[in-house]
């Protein structure tokens, strides 16, 4: 990239301009602070490609409302107009995003007309979209990513612990779950190729998971973190490792 180029955040719609390439190729914006990829405006995606991500996107979405369907059967539905619905039963009015068009989510119905019904999204017999290998692991990260209610459980739980530096440990937590969900789609994604370095990062990602896990598991069962100190140490070391490994990697 030569000289100076105008962005727009997606978010808060501010101009700026920057410089450089970034590293990662994501900016936060100044004004509203959301981080953003350059290519494609998304939420950032390191290691994956703009191409890459957006395929993964859209397998790992229709996985999502496939595991809410498993759970939920009358949770997911699919609009008239091949969109998806998804809503819990306590809501009885819903409007379809793309469309516009209202049904009665107690008849699975549309407003107007009784006979024109939203269809299931699965049944019993619909395959994963992801191997469950794969989605086991990132879609629980990914909720964990925006939930906010366990970060700030994590904050309280970290302050009555004997942790040193516990805002360097949640920054690295944070990333951790980032490594997690978008390199295990990288595995996925590249599976079939499987570069010479993808056995190293199943094996590092795979480490990072079960460091992740232990400390996940205490939180949420308000248990002390055992050896904080020495796991928020290694937690930097392989979140470390691991974005060097996927730096050098050219897939
Ligand atoms: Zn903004
Ligand atoms: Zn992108
Ligand atoms: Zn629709």
């Amino acid at each position: 990239m030569n000289g100076t180029k105008l962005i727009e955040c997606p978010h808060c719609r501010s101009f700026a301009t920057i410089r450089e390439k970034p590293q990662y190729n994501s900016v936060d914006c100044w004004n509203c602070s959301m981080c953003f990829c350059l290519g494609c405006s998304n939420r950032p995606h390191f290691p994956l490609t703009c191409e890459q991500f957006a395929i993964w996107m859209e397998k790992f979405e229709h996985q999502r409302y496939l595991e809410l369907s498993r759970t939920d059967p009358n949770s997911v539905f699919m609009c008239q107009c091949g969109n998806i619905l998804h809503h819990s039963n306590k809501t009885w009015k819903v409007s379809c995003r793309a469309c516009g068009t209202k049904y009665n989510w107690k008849l699975h119905s549309k407003f107007d007309d009784e006979r024109i019904k939203c269809t299931n999204f699965a049944d019993e017999y619909t395959p994963n979209y992801i191997a469950a290998e794969y989605s086991d692991i990132c879609l629980p990260v990914y909720e964990m990513r925006f939930d906010a209610n366990f970060f700030y459980d994590l904050k309280q739980h970290l302050k009555s612990s004997s942790v040193l530096n516990s805002g360097l440990l949640i920054s690295n937590f944070k990333l951790a779950l980032h490594l997690i969900e978008l390199g295990f789609a990288w595995l996925y994604l590249t599976k079939a190729q499987k570069p010479d370095e993808w056995t190293t990062l199943k094996t590092l990602l795979s480490q990072l998971q079960s460091l992740v896990d232990s400390i996940t598991t205490a939180v949420r069962n308000g248990l002390p973190v055992v050896n904080a100190n020495q796991k928020a140490a290694e937690l930097k070391k392989l979140v470390g490792i691991i974005m060097n490994e996927l730096s050098n990697v050219h897939i």
